[in-house]
């Protein structure tokens, strides 16, 4: 399973897609990008291999130089399109490997405000409860934040927002997650091999830390919401 993240000046689908794959020696059951063209929106999602995601795209597809893409490897629900991921919550898109332990406690808070559920994911909470906060009128940065202030599991997560061209919010509990640096471009990877023909500059998340991207700027947060600088590293990957 993977997360890959793309702030490009490129269309960002065909370099999801090609992350991905550098990623699927992790193994996985179910695929999907999500991207933000002009504000709009859009994902694109498959059962199986990530060919069938390819050829869903020569059909449908997915325009945009922002985007996050995931290879799923099902905990919670059949490996089918409905829980294939990036789940989506109004103006929110999200990709998570891992597992969120509270999600029937938070769940059921969801729940009782009247809102529905579509998927048997522990992911779709994420979604679910950043659309929320976003509603009530936090940024779509910090309502992704204080989302994750509520989590607990081991997991790695990045979101994308409608609206918002220029924004990723990536964070890192138990599952490790890099940040690309290239030149204007910002990206996102479960390890630098995804990243590899994207750039060779590196900054690795710590546990805990959560990271607001754009394409010129990477704000990083310690899990105590503290501002922390983990530097750049050039690291060297046969490609
Ligand atoms: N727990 C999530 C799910 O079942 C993420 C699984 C994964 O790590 O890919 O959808």
């Amino acid at each position: 399973c993977g997360i890959v993240g793309v702030l490009g000046n490129h269309e960002a689908a065909p370099l999801l897609v090609e992350a991905l794959k550098r990623l699927e020696y992790r193994g996985y059951d179910s695929a999907g990008i999500a991207t933000v063209n002009s504000g709009a929106l859009g994902r694109r999602r498959a059962v199986g291999k990530l060919v069938n995601l390819s050829d869903l795209l020569v059909h449908e597809p997915l325009a945009g130089k922002s985007g996050i893409g995931h290879t799923r490897w099902a905990t919670h629900g059949a490996p089918n399109v409905v829980n294939a991921h990036p789940h989506r919550a109004g103006p929110v898109a999200v990709v998570h490997n891992g597992i969120i332990e509270n999600f029937r406690e938070l769940r059921e808070e969801l729940a009782a405000t009247g809102i529905d559920f579509v998927t048997e994911t522990d992911t779709e909470t994420v979604a679910l409860m950043t659309q929320r906060y976003v509603q009530e009128g936090l940024a779509p940065a910090d309502a992704a934040l204080k989302t994750l202030s509520r989590l607990e599991g081991a997991f790695a997560l990045a979101f994308l927002f409608e609206g918002e061209d220029d924004l990723i919010v990536a964070a890192r509990k138990g599952s490790p997650l890099a940040i690309g640096h290239g030149d204007g471009e910002m990206f996102v990877g479960s390890d630098a091999i995804a990243l590899a023909p994207l750039t060779d500059r590196i900054t690795y998340l710590e546990e805990g830390d959560s990271a607001v991207l754009t394409r010129t700027s990477l704000v990083i947060r310690d899990a105590n919401g503290q501002l922390a600088n983990r530097g750049i590293k050039k690291i060297e990957i046969d490609q």
